[in-house]
Protein backbone atom coordinates (compact mmCIF):
# COMPACT_ATOMS: atom_id res chain seq x y z
CA UNK A 1 0.00 0.00 0.00
CA UNK A 2 1.86 3.29 -0.95
CA UNK A 3 2.37 5.14 1.85
CA UNK A 4 0.99 2.24 4.53
CA UNK A 5 -2.02 3.88 3.64
CA UNK A 6 -5.58 3.72 1.92
CA UNK A 7 -5.95 7.46 1.67
CA UNK A 8 -3.17 9.68 1.85
CA UNK A 9 -4.01 12.06 4.62
CA UNK A 10 -4.02 9.58 6.70
CA UNK A 11 -0.25 8.86 6.38
CA UNK A 12 0.95 11.91 9.03
CA UNK A 13 3.36 13.21 5.93
CA UNK A 14 2.06 16.42 6.86
CA UNK A 15 3.12 16.50 10.75
CA UNK A 16 5.57 13.46 10.72
CA UNK A 17 5.30 10.48 12.41
CA UNK A 18 3.88 7.40 11.58
CA UNK A 19 -0.40 6.82 12.34
CA UNK A 20 -1.92 4.71 15.03
CA UNK A 21 -3.55 1.62 13.29
CA UNK A 22 -6.92 1.75 14.75
CA UNK A 23 -8.39 -1.34 15.88
CA UNK A 24 -11.78 -0.34 16.58
CA UNK A 25 -14.05 2.70 17.59
CA UNK A 26 -16.55 3.28 20.57
CA UNK A 27 -18.92 6.09 20.16
CA UNK A 28 -16.37 9.07 20.51
CA UNK A 29 -13.29 6.86 21.15
CA UNK A 30 -10.86 5.53 18.80
CA UNK A 31 -8.75 2.35 20.18
CA UNK A 32 -5.54 1.55 18.29
CA UNK A 33 -3.86 -2.26 18.64
CA UNK A 34 -1.64 -1.62 21.31
CA UNK A 35 -4.98 -0.31 23.18
CA UNK A 36 -4.16 3.33 23.07
CA UNK A 37 -7.35 5.22 23.39
CA UNK A 38 -8.66 8.17 21.89
CA UNK A 39 -11.11 11.00 21.78
CA UNK A 40 -11.75 11.36 17.79
CA UNK A 41 -12.24 14.12 16.06
CA UNK A 42 -11.63 12.80 12.38
CA UNK A 43 -14.66 10.88 12.87
CA UNK A 44 -13.60 8.84 9.71
CA UNK A 45 -13.62 12.40 8.02
CA UNK A 46 -16.97 13.39 8.59
CA UNK A 47 -19.35 10.76 7.97
CA UNK A 48 -19.66 9.38 12.03
CA UNK A 49 -21.71 12.35 13.36
CA UNK A 50 -23.79 9.94 15.79
CA UNK A 51 -19.40 8.67 16.91
CA UNK A 52 -18.72 4.62 15.83
CA UNK A 53 -20.25 1.95 16.10
CA UNK A 54 -23.64 3.52 17.08
CA UNK A 55 -26.06 0.40 18.22
CA UNK A 56 -29.03 1.88 15.51
CA UNK A 57 -26.70 2.13 13.22
CA UNK A 58 -25.00 -1.56 14.08
CA UNK A 59 -28.61 -2.75 14.33
CA UNK A 60 -30.04 -1.45 10.75
CA UNK A 61 -27.23 -2.64 8.88
CA UNK A 62 -27.08 -6.25 10.53
CA UNK A 63 -30.66 -6.84 9.83
CA UNK A 64 -29.46 -5.55 5.82
CA UNK A 65 -27.41 -7.54 5.60
CA UNK A 66 -29.09 -10.61 7.23
CA UNK A 67 -31.55 -9.85 4.07
CA UNK A 68 -29.04 -9.33 1.25
CA UNK A 69 -25.92 -7.06 1.19
CA UNK A 70 -26.97 -6.28 -2.77
CA UNK A 71 -29.37 -6.80 -5.34
CA UNK A 72 -28.95 -5.02 -8.35
CA UNK A 73 -32.64 -3.83 -8.23
CA UNK A 74 -34.51 -1.74 -6.48
CA UNK A 75 -35.46 -1.80 -2.91
CA UNK A 76 -37.09 -0.46 -0.27
CA UNK A 77 -34.29 1.32 1.83
CA UNK A 78 -33.18 2.82 -0.98
CA UNK A 79 -36.41 4.47 -1.52
CA UNK A 80 -36.81 5.43 1.80
CA UNK A 81 -33.88 7.28 2.38
CA UNK A 82 -34.55 9.18 -0.75
CA UNK A 83 -37.40 10.14 0.52
CA UNK A 84 -35.94 11.44 3.86
CA UNK A 85 -33.39 12.81 1.93
CA UNK A 86 -35.95 14.57 -0.07
CA UNK A 87 -38.12 15.83 2.60
CA UNK A 88 -35.34 17.10 4.72
CA UNK A 89 -34.11 19.31 1.52
CA UNK A 90 -36.63 20.37 -0.58
CA UNK A 91 -34.69 21.76 -3.45
CA UNK A 92 -33.42 18.03 -3.82
CA UNK A 93 -36.60 17.19 -5.93
CA UNK A 94 -34.96 14.20 -7.34
CA UNK A 95 -31.22 12.04 -6.81
CA UNK A 96 -29.67 9.56 -7.55
CA UNK A 97 -27.28 7.61 -5.41
CA UNK A 98 -23.89 7.04 -6.10
CA UNK A 99 -21.05 5.32 -3.79
CA UNK A 100 -18.63 8.11 -3.05
CA UNK A 101 -18.28 12.11 -3.15
CA UNK A 102 -15.90 11.48 -5.59
CA UNK A 103 -19.10 10.41 -7.83
CA UNK A 104 -21.29 12.63 -6.74
CA UNK A 105 -19.39 15.31 -8.01
CA UNK A 106 -18.24 14.03 -10.82
CA UNK A 107 -21.03 13.26 -12.30
CA UNK A 108 -23.21 16.45 -11.17
CA UNK A 109 -20.88 18.06 -13.36
CA UNK A 110 -21.20 15.69 -16.57
CA UNK A 111 -25.24 16.49 -15.66
CA UNK A 112 -24.75 20.13 -15.67
CA UNK A 113 -22.93 20.22 -18.73
CA UNK A 114 -25.01 18.01 -20.41
CA UNK A 115 -27.71 20.43 -19.44
CA UNK A 116 -26.37 23.61 -20.44
CA UNK A 117 -24.35 22.85 -23.43
CA UNK A 118 -21.14 24.52 -22.08
CA UNK A 119 -17.64 23.12 -21.83
CA UNK A 120 -16.83 25.25 -19.01
CA UNK A 121 -17.10 25.36 -15.35
CA UNK A 122 -15.54 27.12 -12.23
CA UNK A 123 -14.28 26.22 -8.78
CA UNK A 124 -12.77 27.61 -6.13
CA UNK A 125 -9.20 27.27 -4.70
CA UNK A 126 -8.73 25.25 -1.68
CA UNK A 127 -12.16 23.41 -2.28
CA UNK A 128 -11.79 19.81 -2.78
CA UNK A 129 -14.67 18.35 -4.70
CA UNK A 130 -13.23 14.47 -5.09
CA UNK A 131 -10.31 12.93 -6.99
CA UNK A 132 -11.90 13.02 -10.57
CA UNK A 133 -9.03 14.37 -13.22
CA UNK A 134 -11.11 17.73 -14.11
CA UNK A 135 -11.60 18.28 -10.46
CA UNK A 136 -7.71 18.05 -9.25
CA UNK A 137 -6.49 21.68 -9.81
CA UNK A 138 -5.92 23.90 -6.61
CA UNK A 139 -7.80 21.14 -4.58
CA UNK A 140 -6.81 21.53 -0.97
CA UNK A 141 -6.95 18.60 1.69
CA UNK A 142 -4.73 15.97 0.92
CA UNK A 143 -3.72 18.22 -2.15
CA UNK A 144 -2.78 20.92 -0.40
CA UNK A 145 -0.97 18.90 2.46
CA UNK A 146 1.06 17.50 -0.09
CA UNK A 147 2.15 20.40 -1.88
CA UNK A 148 0.74 18.98 -5.06
CA UNK A 149 -0.91 21.82 -7.29
CA UNK A 150 -2.17 19.59 -9.45
CA UNK A 151 -1.35 15.55 -10.25
CA UNK A 152 0.58 13.89 -13.03
CA UNK A 153 -1.01 12.03 -15.11
CA UNK A 154 -4.11 14.74 -14.92
CA UNK A 155 -3.35 15.86 -19.21
CA UNK A 156 -3.94 19.44 -19.73
CA UNK A 157 -7.02 18.87 -22.23
CA UNK A 158 -8.72 17.37 -18.95
CA UNK A 159 -8.58 20.98 -16.92
CA UNK A 160 -8.62 23.33 -20.01
CA UNK A 161 -12.41 24.15 -19.07
CA UNK A 162 -11.73 24.38 -15.50
CA UNK A 163 -11.29 27.48 -13.69
CA UNK A 164 -10.50 28.50 -10.39
CA UNK A 165 -11.13 31.53 -8.05
CA UNK A 166 -10.18 32.73 -4.69
CA UNK A 167 -12.65 31.52 -2.44
CA UNK A 168 -14.59 34.49 -0.76
CA UNK A 169 -13.79 37.11 -3.59
CA UNK A 170 -16.40 38.89 -4.84
CA UNK A 171 -14.49 40.71 -7.69
CA UNK A 172 -12.94 37.54 -9.25
CA UNK A 173 -16.75 36.43 -9.56
CA UNK A 174 -17.75 39.32 -11.16
CA UNK A 175 -14.58 39.27 -13.77
CA UNK A 176 -14.52 35.62 -14.65
CA UNK A 177 -18.36 35.76 -15.15
CA UNK A 178 -18.20 38.50 -17.51
CA UNK A 179 -15.43 37.37 -19.42
CA UNK A 180 -16.30 33.78 -20.10
CA UNK A 181 -20.24 34.62 -20.19
CA UNK A 182 -22.53 31.97 -22.54
CA UNK A 183 -19.20 29.24 -21.59
CA UNK A 184 -19.74 28.28 -17.89
CA UNK A 185 -21.97 25.29 -17.21
CA UNK A 186 -21.47 25.57 -13.91
CA UNK A 187 -20.10 26.46 -10.22
CA UNK A 188 -19.16 24.27 -8.21
CA UNK A 189 -18.55 25.78 -4.01
CA UNK A 190 -17.94 24.27 -0.69
CA UNK A 191 -21.09 26.22 0.77
CA UNK A 192 -18.74 26.00 4.12
CA UNK A 193 -15.03 25.21 3.35
CA UNK A 194 -13.66 22.25 4.74
CA UNK A 195 -10.57 21.44 2.94
CA UNK A 196 -8.63 23.72 3.98
CA UNK A 197 -9.39 23.78 7.39
CA UNK A 198 -12.51 25.49 8.10
CA UNK A 199 -12.83 29.01 6.30
CA UNK A 200 -16.68 30.35 6.39
CA UNK A 201 -17.75 32.05 3.67
CA UNK A 202 -18.23 35.43 3.82
CA UNK A 203 -21.35 37.47 4.12
CA UNK A 204 -23.10 37.66 0.75
CA UNK A 205 -20.86 35.28 -0.95
CA UNK A 206 -22.97 32.66 -1.55
CA UNK A 207 -25.86 34.90 -2.19
CA UNK A 208 -23.58 36.59 -4.79
CA UNK A 209 -22.85 33.52 -6.89
CA UNK A 210 -26.24 32.39 -6.91
CA UNK A 211 -27.42 36.06 -8.44
CA UNK A 212 -24.48 35.85 -10.82
CA UNK A 213 -25.39 32.12 -11.82
CA UNK A 214 -29.28 33.51 -12.24
CA UNK A 215 -27.70 36.78 -14.28
CA UNK A 216 -25.22 34.76 -16.60
CA UNK A 217 -27.78 31.23 -16.84
CA UNK A 218 -25.39 29.40 -15.01
CA UNK A 219 -26.01 26.52 -12.49
CA UNK A 220 -24.57 26.75 -9.16
CA UNK A 221 -23.97 23.58 -7.46
CA UNK A 222 -23.46 23.29 -3.86
CA UNK A 223 -20.84 20.63 -3.14
CA UNK A 224 -22.70 19.07 0.48
CA UNK A 225 -20.58 16.05 0.85
CA UNK A 226 -19.30 17.12 3.80
CA UNK A 227 -21.61 19.72 5.02
CA UNK A 228 -24.65 18.02 4.63
CA UNK A 229 -26.53 17.13 7.62
CA UNK A 230 -23.03 18.63 9.29
CA UNK A 231 -23.09 22.70 10.07
CA UNK A 232 -27.41 22.63 10.03
CA UNK A 233 -29.62 19.41 10.13
CA UNK A 234 -30.90 20.53 6.80
CA UNK A 235 -27.29 21.09 5.31
CA UNK A 236 -25.92 24.76 4.23
CA UNK A 237 -29.05 25.15 2.15
CA UNK A 238 -31.11 25.98 5.34
CA UNK A 239 -27.99 27.42 6.99
CA UNK A 240 -27.61 30.44 4.01
CA UNK A 241 -30.85 30.52 3.04
CA UNK A 242 -29.37 30.25 -0.87
CA UNK A 243 -30.92 27.32 -2.84
CA UNK A 244 -28.42 25.79 -5.38
CA UNK A 245 -30.02 24.53 -8.72
CA UNK A 246 -28.04 21.03 -7.90
CA UNK A 247 -26.13 19.22 -4.83
CA UNK A 248 -23.29 16.67 -4.13
CA UNK A 249 -23.65 14.84 -0.86
CA UNK A 250 -21.97 11.62 0.87
CA UNK A 251 -20.53 11.13 4.39
CA UNK A 252 -23.19 11.65 6.57
CA UNK A 253 -25.56 10.42 4.50
CA UNK A 254 -24.29 6.51 4.48
CA UNK A 255 -23.75 6.83 8.17
CA UNK A 256 -20.19 5.36 7.36
CA UNK A 257 -20.76 3.25 4.61
CA UNK A 258 -19.80 4.36 1.44
CA UNK A 259 -22.60 6.34 -0.25
CA UNK A 260 -22.47 9.67 -2.50
CA UNK A 261 -25.98 10.96 -3.92
CA UNK A 262 -26.34 13.86 -6.42
CA UNK A 263 -29.62 15.79 -7.01
CA UNK A 264 -31.59 19.02 -7.45
CA UNK A 265 -34.11 20.40 -10.02
CA UNK A 266 -36.10 17.63 -11.41
CA UNK A 267 -35.97 19.33 -14.90
CA UNK A 268 -32.37 19.11 -14.48
CA UNK A 269 -32.08 15.27 -13.08
CA UNK A 270 -34.60 14.43 -15.76
CA UNK A 271 -31.67 14.08 -18.03
CA UNK A 272 -29.95 11.31 -15.89
CA UNK A 273 -30.06 7.77 -17.91
CA UNK A 274 -32.45 6.04 -17.73
CA UNK A 275 -35.07 9.31 -18.11
CA UNK A 276 -32.68 10.62 -20.47
CA UNK A 277 -28.92 10.56 -21.89
CA UNK A 278 -26.76 11.57 -19.79
CA UNK A 279 -25.12 8.34 -18.54
CA UNK A 280 -24.17 7.17 -15.03
CA UNK A 281 -24.37 3.85 -13.21
CA UNK A 282 -22.94 1.71 -10.62
CA UNK A 283 -23.29 -2.08 -9.66
CA UNK A 284 -23.74 -1.33 -5.99
CA UNK A 285 -25.13 1.91 -5.82
CA UNK A 286 -28.13 2.20 -3.54
CA UNK A 287 -27.02 -1.24 -1.87
CA UNK A 288 -29.29 -1.76 1.10
CA UNK A 289 -26.87 -2.07 3.73
CA UNK A 290 -25.61 1.07 3.35
CA UNK A 291 -28.68 2.77 2.81
CA UNK A 292 -29.68 1.39 6.27
CA UNK A 293 -26.86 3.03 8.00
CA UNK A 294 -27.30 6.55 6.39
CA UNK A 295 -30.84 5.89 7.52
CA UNK A 296 -30.45 4.85 11.01
CA UNK A 297 -27.82 8.07 11.08
CA UNK A 298 -30.06 10.80 9.54
CA UNK A 299 -33.11 9.13 12.05
CA UNK A 300 -31.21 9.51 14.98
CA UNK A 301 -30.31 12.75 14.14
CA UNK A 302 -33.80 13.79 13.76
CA UNK A 303 -34.98 13.13 17.67
CA UNK A 304 -35.83 15.83 19.62
CA UNK A 305 -33.09 17.57 21.57
CA UNK A 306 -30.30 15.95 19.58
CA UNK A 307 -29.19 18.86 17.24
CA UNK A 308 -29.19 21.59 20.33
CA UNK A 309 -27.15 19.26 22.03
CA UNK A 310 -24.50 19.15 19.40
CA UNK A 311 -24.62 22.83 18.73
CA UNK A 312 -24.23 22.82 22.74
CA UNK A 313 -20.65 20.78 23.11
CA UNK A 314 -19.41 22.57 19.90
CA UNK A 315 -19.74 25.59 21.59
CA UNK A 316 -18.00 24.80 24.54
CA UNK A 317 -15.58 23.34 23.20
CA UNK A 318 -14.13 25.93 20.56
CA UNK A 319 -14.43 28.78 23.47
CA UNK A 320 -12.29 26.66 25.18
CA UNK A 321 -9.84 25.87 22.71
CA UNK A 322 -9.94 29.65 22.06
CA UNK A 323 -8.97 30.41 26.03
CA UNK A 324 -6.76 28.30 26.28
CA UNK A 325 -4.78 29.32 23.45
CA UNK A 326 -4.98 33.01 24.52
CA UNK A 327 -3.89 32.24 28.18
CA UNK A 328 -1.08 30.43 26.33
CA UNK A 329 -0.41 33.70 24.31
CA UNK A 330 -0.79 31.49 21.40
CA UNK A 331 -2.39 33.43 18.36
CA UNK A 332 -5.33 31.12 17.09
CA UNK A 333 -8.40 31.67 14.91
CA UNK A 334 -11.29 29.10 16.08
CA UNK A 335 -14.65 29.03 14.19
CA UNK A 336 -17.40 26.23 13.97
CA UNK A 337 -20.27 25.75 11.94
CA UNK A 338 -22.76 23.32 13.77
CA UNK A 339 -20.96 20.29 14.07
CA UNK A 340 -17.62 21.27 12.29
CA UNK A 341 -14.90 23.31 13.55
CA UNK A 342 -11.89 24.14 13.03
CA UNK A 343 -8.10 26.35 13.76
CA UNK A 344 -5.43 27.96 12.13
CA UNK A 345 -2.36 29.02 13.78
CA UNK A 346 -2.46 33.00 12.71
CA UNK A 347 -3.01 36.20 13.80
CA UNK A 348 -5.42 37.19 10.86
CA UNK A 349 -8.78 35.81 9.95
CA UNK A 350 -8.38 33.12 7.00
CA UNK A 351 -10.90 33.87 4.22
CA UNK A 352 -9.58 32.22 1.44
CA UNK A 353 -6.89 29.51 0.82
CA UNK A 354 -3.89 31.66 0.81
CA UNK A 355 -4.61 33.30 4.03
CA UNK A 356 -4.64 29.10 4.97
CA UNK A 357 -1.44 28.30 3.51
CA UNK A 358 0.12 31.12 5.73
CA UNK A 359 -0.94 29.89 9.20
CA UNK A 360 2.05 28.31 11.04
CA UNK A 361 2.21 24.80 10.16
CA UNK A 362 5.19 24.16 12.55
CA UNK A 363 2.92 25.41 15.61
CA UNK A 364 0.42 22.82 14.13
CA UNK A 365 2.53 20.32 13.78
CA UNK A 366 3.98 20.17 17.49
CA UNK A 367 0.21 21.08 18.96
CA UNK A 368 -1.26 17.63 16.95
CA UNK A 369 1.35 15.48 18.18
CA UNK A 370 0.67 16.62 21.67
CA UNK A 371 -2.69 16.55 21.38
CA UNK A 372 -2.18 12.72 20.25
CA UNK A 373 0.21 11.94 22.73
CA UNK A 374 -2.37 12.91 25.06
CA UNK A 375 -5.09 11.06 23.47
CA UNK A 376 -6.94 13.16 21.34
CA UNK A 377 -7.17 12.44 17.22
CA UNK A 378 -6.85 15.24 15.46
CA UNK A 379 -7.28 15.15 11.31
CA UNK A 380 -2.78 14.78 10.82
CA UNK A 381 -2.78 18.09 8.56
CA UNK A 382 -3.66 22.21 9.15
CA UNK A 383 -5.66 21.75 6.00
CA UNK A 384 -8.67 19.72 7.76
CA UNK A 385 -11.94 20.49 9.83
CA UNK A 386 -12.51 18.63 12.28
CA UNK A 387 -15.87 17.29 13.26
CA UNK A 388 -18.12 16.47 17.08
CA UNK A 389 -20.30 13.63 17.29
CA UNK A 390 -23.42 12.78 19.84
CA UNK A 391 -21.27 10.44 21.42
CA UNK A 392 -18.89 13.42 22.79
CA UNK A 393 -19.85 14.15 25.71
CA UNK A 394 -18.92 16.43 29.12
CA UNK A 395 -15.72 14.32 30.12
CA UNK A 396 -14.45 14.14 26.37
CA UNK A 397 -14.69 17.73 25.84
CA UNK A 398 -12.90 18.12 29.56
CA UNK A 399 -10.24 15.82 28.56
CA UNK A 400 -9.67 17.67 25.30
CA UNK A 401 -9.17 21.05 27.12
CA UNK A 402 -7.16 20.10 29.45
CA UNK A 403 -4.70 18.68 27.06
CA UNK A 404 -5.42 21.12 24.63
CA UNK A 405 -4.43 23.98 27.82
CA UNK A 406 -0.76 21.85 28.22
CA UNK A 407 -0.64 21.55 23.94
CA UNK A 408 -0.91 25.54 23.49
CA UNK A 409 1.84 25.76 26.41
CA UNK A 410 4.11 23.60 24.60
CA UNK A 411 3.62 25.57 21.11
CA UNK A 412 4.51 28.88 22.84
CA UNK A 413 7.67 27.40 24.33
CA UNK A 414 8.81 25.62 21.30
CA UNK A 415 8.69 28.99 19.45
CA UNK A 416 10.62 30.65 21.99
N1 LIG B 1 -16.45 16.87 -1.72
C1 LIG B 1 -16.11 17.29 -0.50
C2 LIG B 1 -16.53 18.65 -0.04
C3 LIG B 1 -15.35 16.48 0.34
O1 LIG B 1 -15.00 16.91 1.55
C4 LIG B 1 -14.96 15.19 -0.12
C5 LIG B 1 -14.13 14.25 0.72
N2 LIG B 1 -13.46 14.77 1.79
C6 LIG B 1 -15.34 14.81 -1.40
C7 LIG B 1 -16.10 15.65 -2.17
C8 LIG B 1 -14.96 13.46 -1.95
O2 LIG B 1 -15.64 12.47 -1.27
P1 LIG B 1 -15.07 10.96 -1.24
O3 LIG B 1 -13.81 10.98 -0.46
O4 LIG B 1 -16.18 10.19 -0.60
O5 LIG B 1 -14.85 10.55 -2.65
Amino acid sequence: MPGGVSSPVRAFQAVGGDPPVIERGEGAWLIDVDGNRYVDYVLSYGPLILGHAHPSVVGAVSAAARRGTSFGAPNPLEIELARVIRETMPHVEKLRFVNSGTEATMSVLRLARAFTGRPRFLKFQGNYHGHADHLLVQAGSGVATLGLPDSPGVPQQVTVNTMVAPYNDKAALHRIFGEFRGDIAAVIVEPVAGNMGLVEPAAGFLQELRSLCDKYKVLLVFDEVMTGFRVHPRGAVALYGVVPDLVALGKVIGGGLPVGAYGGRADIMSRVAPEGPVYQAGTLSGNPVAMAAGLATIFELQEAGVWEGLEARGEQLVRGLAEAARAAGVPLQVSRVGSMFGFFFSEQPVRDYRDAKASNVEQFRTFFHAMLNAGVYLAPSPFEAAFLSTAHGEEEIQLTLEAARRAFVEVAESDG
